[in-house]
């Protein structure tokens, strides 16, 4: 599945947010955004600049689509299906990139990015409900039981991540037994609990135009 390869940095720049795209270095002082909080390139630092709502509305679905590691085709996919279902669009779009098993492994700690989660789901490293998922869209369920294959669970990466856990914390939606590498989705993930700033109504507005 093709993926944004460029500079992670970069698109928290041009966002005016930190997006937290690369683990512990963005709780460092060596996160670009606190060293250099203006937008990139060279009128980056241009002081005023007229925005349509047009772009409002773009930057809005850059934005998550940064978040979420999504390219356009696979992001307006998600849309797609978000509304076809019942409820608020928006809402649901949000819902749907929470309960990628990518997005999971990474919101229970088990990896520093949602990029390292990716990689781990793919390189074999998680099972649901004992069986081997390698797919990092695969939709989680309520009652699916995540785990770390017991041979990966010393890889350093995995270990350090789940020290830096009590920094984040973890949604309510999941039940982490930390020293078993397992947890149980209890409920879907709920939108309270996206605390990114995020306007998902003008994602709405965007697409239906
Ligand atoms: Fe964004 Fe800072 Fe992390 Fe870079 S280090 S991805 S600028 S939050």
């Amino acid at each position: 599945m093709a993926r944004y390869t460029g500079p992670a940095c970069r698109r928290c720049r041009r966002e005016n947010l930190k997006l937290y795209l690369k683990g512990d270095r963005c709780y460092s002082d060596k996160c670009s955004f606190e060293r250099r909080a203006f937008g990139p390139g060279q009128h980056g630092q241009a002081r005023f600049r007229k925005v349509s709502d047009y772009a409002i509305q773009l930057r809005e679905k850059q934005k998550v689509k940064n978040i979420y590691g999504m390219l356009e085709g696979q992001f307006r996919n998600y849309f797609h299906k978000a509304d076809l279902q019942k409820g608020i669009t928006g809402e649901n779009l949000l819902i749907m990139l929470e309960s990628r098993l990518d997005n999971t492994i990474f919101r229970l700690g088990f990896a520093s990015s949602r990029k390292q989660a990716r990689q781990l789901v793919r390189h074999n490293h998680v099972q649901v409900n004992g069986r081997k998922v390698n797919i990092p869209s695969y939709l989680i369920s309520v009652d699916d039981v995540i785990t770390i294959k017991e041979k990966s669970r010393t890889n350093s990466y995995l270990v350090e991540s789940m020290e830096a856990v009590a920094r984040r914390g973890i949604p309510t939606w999941l039940e982490l037994d930390k020293d078993a590498f397992k947890a149980t989705v209890k409920a879907l993930p709920n939108r309270e609990e996206i605390t990114m700033p995020i306007q998902e109504q003008l994602i709405v507005e965007l697409y239906s135009k």
